[in-house]
């Protein structure tokens, strides 16, 4: 059989802008554009209404403006109306085909440009799918607060798609606003400036809030329409809309990291220092508690995570506490719940913190201890990606 170009290599040539950070064309996994199973959005034609010009006209436009000015065929397009109140839009189904699907609530309160631009989004997805950039688990959601940050960088990137599909920031930031409030235009104005001095007031010092927040897989919606107001100022964009001039691609690329710092990433970031932190002198108690001694000075492996002399005795004050035949149970007890919080937070960067620091317990007799931590560690990270409960 001849081979067949894949239409998408010369869309993402000229796309290249879209991209954000790591989150770019080259690192795509290599299987990324191989068809899953050509009737599994079959059932969206028994139970959805098919975005057709006769039948729903403006969205239909919307999607050909957008297939049109991303460069797909709006044949292998496939759209679908979800009956829903709320504001949202999803690819679903990325097979050789896009298949997007948008509630009737944002079809009713969108303008034909502003669909463009959710539209533009969603497809940005099937141009460049997530696969090989994070870890998901079966279920869907990023794999861990780390693959959660490269996630968020994976949206900024969908929304350029977006805005080379409307073309218009403003329009893009009032989509935003509508999708946000779930507002139509009767009520909501595309006052960016005001919106932004007001959300920011969400930010606060108290990292420990963030949580929950810090596994999301969409950047605030203060940094996203920051970005898009970057990119819209952007060299590429403005070449790929006919204009010249310009910020080049990096300079926008370290302002949109700024905003994702500020807003999430930070906190994100502090939350996971937590855990090194815990985990180095847990390791330090625990060589204290078999090995009768340790150097503390050997856990000093992380520029800014240092391990702490009265924080590790508090530990070891802690073990005391256990019945003496229960204490060795009590370290592993610990040891295998921070375990959890290193792969829920942070597996890259446990990783790279347990091969710094375990050849400096090499020739310590802790080290049988440190190796079996960091191998179940491993199993135990191997397990919960596959979706096992751990
Ligand atoms: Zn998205």
């Amino acid at each position: 059989m001849p081979r067949v170009a894949n239409p998408l290599t010369k869309v993402r040539k000229r796309l290249e802008a879209c991209c954000f950070a790591e989150v770019n064309f080259k690192n795509l996994a290599k299987d990324k554009d191989r068809p899953s199973d050509p009737d599994k959005h079959r059932n969206f034609y028994r139970s959805r209404v098919p975005i057709q010009r006769e039948i729903v006209p403006a969205a239909d436009e919307a999607l050909d403006i957008a297939c049109e000015r991303l460069g797909i065929d709006r044949e292998i397009v496939h759209g679908f109306v979800e009956s829903d109140p709320k504001m949202g839009a999803t690819c679903s189904y990325i097979r050789g085909n896009a298949v997007v699907s948008m509630t009737s609530g944002a079809i009713e309160r969108f303008t034909i440009p502003e669909m463009t631009y959710v539209f533009g989004h969603e497809l940005g997805h099937y141009i460049m799918p997530d696969a090989g950039l994070c870890n998901l688990l079966p279920n869907g959601d990023p794999a861990s607060m780390e693959d959660a940050i490269t996630y968020r960088k994976l949206e900024i990137s969908m929304d350029r798609f977006g805005m080379v599909a409307c073309q218009d920031y403003k329009v893009a930031a009032v989509a935003f606003l509508k999708l946000h409030s779930g507002l139509g235009a009767q009520h909501i104005t595309d006052d960016v400036v005001s919106y932004a001095k007001e959300a920011i007031k969400g930010y606060v010092q108290d990292h420990t809030e963030y949580f929950q927040e810090a596994f999301t897989t969409h950047p605030s919606l203060y940094a996203r329409i920051r970005a898009l107001s970057h990119f819209a100022e952007s060299e590429e964009f403005l070449k790929l809309i006919g204009k010249k001039g310009g910020k080049s691609h990096a300079e926008v690329d370290v302002e949109v990291a700024k905003d994702l710092h500020a807003t999430l990433d930070y906190y994100a970031s502090k939350l996971m220092d937590d855990v090194i932190y815990d985990v180095n002198n847990h390791l330090a108690a625990a060589q204290v508690h078999f090995e009768g001694r340790c150097e503390v000075s050997r856990y000093d492996v992380h520029p800014q995570i240092k391990p702490e002399e009265n924080v590790i005795k508090a530990i070891l004050g802690e073990i005391q506490k256990a019945p003496a035949d229960k204490r060795d149970e009590d370290v592993h007890t610990r040891l295998d719940g921070l375990i959890r919080h290193a792969i829920q937070r942070c597996p890259y960067r446990m990783t790279a913190h347990l091969e710094a620091l375990l050849p400096k317990l090499a020739d310590t007799k802790f080290n049988e201890n440190a190796q079996k931590f960091a191998l179940r560690f491993k199993e135990y990270l191997i397990r919960y990606r596959s979706g096992e409960q751990i």
